[in-house]
């Protein structure tokens, strides 16, 4: 006989995690599968790890530049192994948090194996049987290897791999100019790596709003990175020292590259192989699991969230849809899934902090004539200039009446500072009602409020304009 439950979960990431001990919060009997640690991607090879890097990384470009701040710059000495013991120091001071133990003292059946769906209510794991009302699948993703010729026999990086070894290559070629690409072209280059990114599209960070993606593209540029964007890696070979690359531009161009070693960031693949979906009937599309706006799959009472089906691949997200999921599978009625007014961080130095509609997607959504945008350079913030980090700016895309659209603040603490974009989204804030905000002195903070406040220029500007014409028209 299968042993009996309420809630299976397979996968012990962050969505994995959130779902479970939110239905054994609320009495349900549930097993909670995970093939490997607690924890996932976010603690174990993504967030946590890269954030760590990222810190020291920005910390070796400041004393690099002590100058700035009325120091001498010296020789800062470091070694791989050093750098990396200390990221991982930094991991095990989180790693409590999804202690296995700390699950199970909420009643959580904690079971450590590879799960296979056997039927739409059965699976299986480490020769045991259980059977559920409800299966949650939150399996999350891995590395997409690209078709590239020669690149699995000649060897390259992933996020995972780097981060289990204690050496910085010489020269690294990063494949992808994405999130995480571009993360960890700034670490490399900051640890020391000749580093060119290779992407594909002809933009790196595609989804970020066009003037930040054109100034971070410069600040890469200035700190020594080769961004290739426009072209695609189609074949790896060797020589006797190098691993060559042969990039091609969509003009048919090609060029070679020899580096040291290539970093494999293009992409992301579901891990649903070998989960049995098809014997349970769970369907997928284009490797991912399809789930509707509940977050239920085409089988009832299978539900998925988190990377595994596609969507917006975030901790934060994965956290919010488990949320959501617990609430649609346990108690009466649907609430669907909404990312309007979801914001992130891309983790550079500076910082991007992003939410809503880029000015492109707002002109595409609303006609050129009805946006409106507010930007200051973080050069004109009092605190950004004591601090030494004047390099970005704070934007907002607003509609005619005055509606925040998008805001995307390119700056020290962006992910933070885009905090209160997201709560003045949330509540409909206008942005001239944004400009009434009072912060302390002198904070970030005071960016936000300086942009909105060129809403009122702008009214003005229309005012006077309109009062030009009618006098205009009175002395005729
Ligand atoms: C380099 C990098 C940096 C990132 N940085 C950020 C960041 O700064 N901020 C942010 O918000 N997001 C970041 N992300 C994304 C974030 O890590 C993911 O969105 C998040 O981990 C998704 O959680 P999840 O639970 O869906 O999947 P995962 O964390 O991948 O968890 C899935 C779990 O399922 C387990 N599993 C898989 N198959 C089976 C099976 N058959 N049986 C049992 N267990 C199974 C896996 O072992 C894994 O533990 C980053 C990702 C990467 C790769």
């Amino acid at each position: 006989m299968p042993e009996s439950f309420d809630v299976i979960v397979i996968g012990g990431g962050t969505a994995g995690l959130v779902t479970a001990s939110g239905c054994a919060r609320l009495g349900r009997k549930v097993a909670l599968i995970e093939r490997e640690k607690l924890g996932g991607d976010c603690l174990w090879t993504g967030c946590v790890p890269t954030k760590a890097l990222v810190a020291t990384a920005r910390l070796i470009h400041q004393l690099r530049h002590a100058e700035a701040y009325g120091l001498e710059t010296q020789d800062i000495r470091f070694t791989p192994k050093s750098v990396m013991d200390s990221m991982r120091a930094q991991r095990q001071a989180i790693e409590h948090h999804d202690d296995p133990e700390k699950f199970r003292a909420l009643g959580i059946e904690v079971i450590f194996g590879e799960a296979k769906l056997i039927s739409s209510s059965d699976v299986e794991v480490a020769d045991r049987r259980l059977t559920a009302k409800d299966i949650v699948i939150a399996t999350g993703t891995r590395t997409a290897l690209p078709p590239v010729e020669g690149l699995a026999e000649h060897g390259f990086l992933d996020h995972v791999s780097f981060l289990d070894q204690d050496t910085f290559p010489d020269s690294i070629l990063i494949l992808g100019g994405g999130p995480i690409g571009v993360e960890f072209a700034q670490i490399f280059r900051r640890f020391g790596s000749e580093v060119v990114v290779v992407e594909m599209s002809d933009e790196i960070i595609s989804k970020e709003d066009g003037d930040v993606i054109a100034r971070i593209r410069k600040i890469l540029t200035e700190e020594g990175i080769e961004i290739r964007s426009g072209w695609a890696a189609k074949s790896v070979r060797a020589d006797a020292e190098k691993k060559v690359v042969r990039i091609e531009n969509k003009l048919g161009e090609t060029l070679e590259l020899r580096i040291d070693e290539i970093f494999v960031a293009s992409g992301r693949r579901a891990n649903i192989e070998d989960l049995g979906l098809e014997a349970a009937g769970v369907k997928t599309d284009r490797g991912f699991v399809v789930v509707d706006k509940y977050l239920q799959t085409s089988v009832p009472r299978i539900w998925a969230c988190g990377d595994v089906h596609g969507g917006m691949q975030f901790t934060h997200v994965a956290a919010y849809e488990a949320v959501k999921l617990v609430r649609n599978m346990l108690f009466p009625g649907r609430s669907a899934v909404s990312y309007d007014n979801i914001p992130w961080g891309l983790y550079t130095d500076p910082e991007v902090g992003h939410i809503g509609m880029t000015e492109g997607e707002a002109v595409t959504a609303h006609g050129a004539d009805n946006i409106r945008t507010y930007s200051i350079e973080m050069a004109e913030v009092d605190r950004a200039v004591v601090d030494r980090t004047t390099g970005g700016f704070v934007k907002l895309v607003c509609d005619k009446r005055g509606h925040i659209l998008g805001a995307h603040a390119l700056c020290a603490n962006a992910s933070t500072l885009i905090e209160t974009l997201v709560l003045a989204r949330q509540k409909n804030v206008t942005v001239a009602q944004l400009a009434q905000l009072v912060s302390p002195y002198p904070s970030l903070a005071d960016a936000l409020q300086k942009a909105a406040s060129m809403y009122y220029q702008d009214v003005a500007k229309g005012w006077l304009g309109s009062l030009g014409k009618q006098i205009a028209r009175w002395s005729q």
